[in-house]
């Protein structure tokens, strides 16, 4: 079977170009080729001889995302369903922030796995169950493939920020979710710092050790929503494996390894999750963890079973965690004209 280039770190492009008695610079060049211009074939590279392309292209392949469709927000968001080489589906959603300078910047929301079997029960992915786990090289093909759309826009910035936070839960897919970290941060591909880079868990407390113990310097963003055992059970059912104390433990122990603030998400649910009482508990849970809390009010269109707080029950439940010392702050989901939360464009199209 052929090797897929966009999978492959610098040693294993020099490995390859020793096979095919080729010098050593011929890797860096063809490292260039792959990771940082994110060229969709082989026979784009234009400093090589047709021979070695040739001689390439019968051991190696690039492995191209096939768009399907995609939906572009009021403020600018666009989600992409991009088809896999096997014919399975996923997504991810560019989100274009504006204003000052400083604060410009593109990110993008990639997907780490097809589906998700984790089964969250405000996400779209966790209904369909999981399929397979992506691959590196599938993982930098979203990147890869929204900076060639957004080189044909003449848009004067890259994609800069990247969170996995998109179809599947990525430290269940360990490996392939770290190599394409790494190949991200190699100088001679896209050099994106790993400061930029987010993951995103639903609490898989085993992972979140191994993360500590490599000492990253990722963003850790935990996904907590609801701040008892017998709430959070009910809508994400990793609880029951992972419940709140062990996944507090393992926060903690984060922390202590990383020196790094740890982020967590909170999808405030109409009369769920969202009244004083329930934030008071969240404050005294938060309370020995170097955090900060995003608090988002949930995308009404995922479900009808999950509605918004009014804008008043949010401003309480602010100003209980806030005046209880914890760092929180309200974060608006972006694109939900556009069902931009995870597995929904997918979801509609498969159906
Ligand atoms: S929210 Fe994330 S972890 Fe939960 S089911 Fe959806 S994709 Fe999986």
């Amino acid at each position: 079977m052929k090797k897929d280039l966009r999978s492959m770190s610098l040693e294993e492009i020099k490995e390859l170009m020793i096979e095919l008695n080729e010098p050593a610079f011929r890797a860096k060049q063809l490292f260039e080729w792959v990771h940082k211009k994110g060229i969709e074939s082989i026979e784009d590279i234009s400093n090589f001889s047709k021979e070695l392309k040739e001689k390439i292209a019968q051991n190696a392949k690039i492995t191209c995302l096939n768009l399907k469709t995609k939906q572009v927000s009021e403020d600018g968001t666009i989600k992409y369903l991009f088809a896999l080489e096997d014919n399975n589906y996923i997504e991810c959603v560019l989100m274009r922030y504006r204003g000052t300078k400083s604060k410009k910047r593109n990110t993008l929301c990639v997907s780490s796995q097809v589906g998700c079997a984790m089964g969250c029960g405000f996400c779209a992915t966790g209904l369909g169950g999981f399929k397979r786990n992506l691959t590196a090289g599938e993982i930098l093909s979203q990147i890869y493939t929204v900076n060639n759309y957004l080189k044909i826009e003449n848009d004067d910035l890259m994609v800069g920020n990247i969170v996995y936070m998109g179809m599947g839960e990525p430290l269940l897919n360990f490996e392939n979710v770290l190599k394409s970290i790494r190949l991200l941060n190699e100088l001679l591909g896209q050099n994106i710092s790993i400061r930029r880079i987010t993951i995103s868990t639903c609490g898989i407390v085993p992972k979140i050790v191994d993360l500590a113990d490599l000492n990253l310097d990722i963003v850790l963003a935990v996904s907590l929503h609801a701040p008892t055992d017998q709430l959070r059970s009910q809508i994400m059912p990793v609880n029951q494996q992972y419940p709140l104390k062990v996944l507090k433990e393992a926060c903690i122990y984060y922390v202590k390894k990383t020196r790094r603030r740890l982020t967590f998400e909170y999808a405030l649910v109409n009369n769920f999750n969202d009244t004083k009482e329930h934030a008071y508990v969240l404050a005294d849970y938060l309370k020995d963890i170097f955090s900060h809390i995003n608090l988002i009010p949930v995308n009404p269109t995922v479900t009808e079973k999950f509605q918004r707080p009014q804008r008043v029950k949010i401003q309480d439940f602010l100003e209980v965690l806030t005046s209880s010392g914890i760092e929180a702050s309200i974060r608006e989901e972006r694109g939900t004209d556009i069902a931009a939360a995870c597995g929904q464009l997918r979801g509609k199209v498969v159906e």
